[in-house]
């Protein structure tokens, strides 16, 4: 019997054990994506670029002479529709860690399994399943440092092949069409602007990352923090979608590190701060919504998004230059260095005084890599309340940020065209990016700081002083 493969968030067909399981099951493979519970939560930016991976990934399924099959619906229901028109005996995917997911995927297999039908769950988005990593008490981690201790020595599977066979059926399903889907309905202006950035798909995925282990890794502990400079690989946007796996990335950094590049040793680390941020969305999926340390609930946050302050920050013109070119880098290319998102975060919650929530749905809106755990897991850690995360009294200041990572001004420059006789198309690019009805012209003055840096800090530090706990 046929075999289905339910594509989600794993475009590639590279490094794929649950094609892989499809096609040594024998029997023909059926690849399909659902428009799902899993599709509706996303959001603008991450919605119009998944649009885009399914397109492509599509596409290189016709150039095997496979097809991928889109449906709309509930994924439980809908698998057994298609179960019943093409008569499958079995429906593999590859697994996935967030609650929504979770709640999806589970619902799935007990419906499919109640039809005797096989239903099976392959792991691959992680190196390290969530459970897998336990402490000497066997509870799980909370802190980074003993987690990477604890994984960095262990086993990694080499990355399974890519087949050649794509094993059609005889007669294919109907399909519905990306177009009737409008993924990219919320991009706005916003999809013309970032398109030439994207990176699409594994062959893409592949080159950079090539790319970055032949010119940049050596370099990589200290270029990785210079927003200014192209110093990271940029891999996220392709992991977020499972254009590469975090095990194809681990072992290159693996064999860079045997040709003598010392720097993979920080790339090796950083890949485990994504399994890191999954660990702790698993084993804690409040992570997602809630203050992870909840004496933190009785922190004055300010929850208002109409504040003119928070409208500001959207809009990037806070008038701090670090912020605003970040949020701006963020419009033009639907990503953000790190150095940048840890700036603007801080910024919004402590200089700003407001909920890391209202900044992590804002980049969930705008980013193109959008990682639940990553994102979650980055907020809260900036804004004190996460686990692990840097104290609140840690208050970043911007100014001096901008003097020790951007000490030639390169990313200012390059993302903020107030004040500049001839700004690069990067800096323009941003007002072509951003929605109409902000009506902001590119003749406008750069804006006054809405906030005084001292007075800021001040003022983060006695609500963190008079707190109630
Ligand atoms: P590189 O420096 O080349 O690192 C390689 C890979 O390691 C990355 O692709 C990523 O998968 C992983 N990685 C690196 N840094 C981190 C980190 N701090 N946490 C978790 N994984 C990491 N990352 C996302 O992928 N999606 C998000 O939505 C996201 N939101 C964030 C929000 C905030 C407030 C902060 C502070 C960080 C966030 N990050 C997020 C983490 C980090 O900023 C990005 O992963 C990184 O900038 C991606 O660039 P890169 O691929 O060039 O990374």
């Amino acid at each position: 019997t046929p075999t289905i493969l339910w594509f989600r968030r794993d475009l590639r067909l590279s490094d794929h054990p649950a094609l892989m399981a499809a096609l040594a099951r024998g029997g023909p493979v059926i690849p399909v994506f659902l428009n799902d519970e899993g599709v509706e939560m996303l959001r603008t930016a991450p919605a119009w670029r998944l649009g885009l991976g399914v397109a492509h990934l599509g596409a290189r399924l016709e150039d095997r002479g496979s097809r991928l099959i889109l449906r709309s619906g509930p994924a439980a229901r809908t698998l057994l529709e298609l179960v019943e028109e093409t008569g499958a005996g079995a429906v593999y995917w590859m697994r996935a860690y967030d609650p929504t997911s979770v709640a999806r995927d589970t619902e799935a297999k007990s419906a499919l399994r109640a039809r005797d039908v096989e239903a099976k769950s392959f792991p691959g988005h992680l190196m390290f399943e969530p459970w897998s990593v336990e402490t000497k008490t066997g509870g799980f981690y909370k802190v980074y440092t003993p987690f990477w201790r604890a994984v960095k020595n262990r086993e990694v599977a080499e990355p399974c092949a890519t087949p050649s066979d794509l094993a059609p059926p005889d007669a294919w399903p109907e399909s519905e069409t990306l177009g009737d889907w409008a993924l990219g309905a919320g991009m706005d202006r916003g999809a013309e602007v970032v398109r030439p950035w994207v990176r699409l798909g594994e062959e893409a995925a592949q080159a950079r990352l090539g790319a970055f282990m032949a010119e940049k890794v050596e370099t990589y502990p200290k270029t990785r923090d210079l927003p200014g400079v192209d110093g990271t690989s940029c891999l996220s946007e392709n992991l977020s979608l499972g254009e590469i796996t975090p095990r194809q990335c681990w072992h290159a950094g693996m064999r860079a590190l045997h040709e003598g590049k010392d720097g993979a040793e920080s790339f090796l680390q950083e890949l485990v701060w994504r399994e890191f941020a999954y660990h702790l969305m698993w084993h804690t999926p409040r992570l997602l919504s809630d203050n992870w340390k909840s004496d933190w609930d009785a922190f004055p946050w300010n929850e208002d998004e109409r504040r003119r302050e928070v409208i500001a920050w959207k809009r990037a013109r806070t008038g701090v230059p670090f912020v605003d070119a970040a949020l701006r880098e963020m419009y033009v290319t639907g990503r953000m260095h790190n150095r940048g998102r840890m700036i603007v975060a801080s910024y919004l919650c402590k200089h700003l005084l407001c909920h890391w929530r209202i900044g992590m749905e804002w980049f969930e809106d705008c980013l193109i890599d959008w990682d639940p755990a990553s994102n979650a897991m980055g907020w809260q850690w900036s804004a004190g309340s996460g686990p692990d995360a840097t104290p609140y009294f840690r208050v970043f200041n911007p100014d001096t940020q901008l003097d020790r990572f951007d000490k030639d001004r390169t990313y200012v420059r390059t993302w903020i065209a107030e004040g500049q006789a001839d700004p690069p198309d990067t800096a323009r690019a941003y007002f072509d990016a951003i929605p109409r009805r902000w009506a902001i012209a590119s003749d406008d003055d750069y804006p006054e700081p809405i906030v005084d840096a001292s007075e800021g800090r001040k003022r983060a530090l006695d609500a963190y002083e008079n707190r109630d706990f």
